[in-house]
């Protein structure tokens, strides 16, 4: 597949603002925040799109949201609350194709987001 942006920064070839990383998945802060809190964990393996996932990545997302939950955790909205998203090809908005889960919170979050 492809190499991407994503794939860059969880092999440390690029620098991001890493909060949270383990032999299967990376934690970083997104570049253009759209809450006070807006972080994105990806899985070190290169999956393109939520479509590409297969029955043995099974663990896997489990282990993207268990790092999500510790971050929010750490980044202190766990009570308050917080929102996941996974953004899944171009009608929906994703642009770096490599799969990630947007963690979002530190403020209210409007629902639904339009
Ligand atoms: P999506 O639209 O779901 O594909 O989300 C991609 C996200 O990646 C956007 O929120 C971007 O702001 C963010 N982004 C793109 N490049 C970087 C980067 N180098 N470091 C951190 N976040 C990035």
């Amino acid at each position: 597949m492809m190499d991407t942006i994503f794939g860059k920064i969880a092999r440390g070839e690029i620098p991001a603002d890493i909060v949270y990383e383990d032999e299967d998945v990376v934690a970083f802060r997104d570049l253009h925040p759209q809450a006070p809190i807006h972080i994105l964990v990806i899985p070190r393996k290169p999956i393109r799109t939520l479509n590409d996932l297969e029955a043995a990545d099974a663990e896997l997302v489990g282990r993207l949201f268990l790092a999500a939950r510790k971050v929010a955790e750490r980044e202190g909205i766990a009570a308050a609350g917080y929102r996941t998203v996974i953004n899944c090809n171009a009608a929906a908005g994703q642009t770096v194709f490599h799969l990630h889960l947007h963690l979002l919170g530190g403020r209210p979050l409007r629902w639904p987001p339009g």
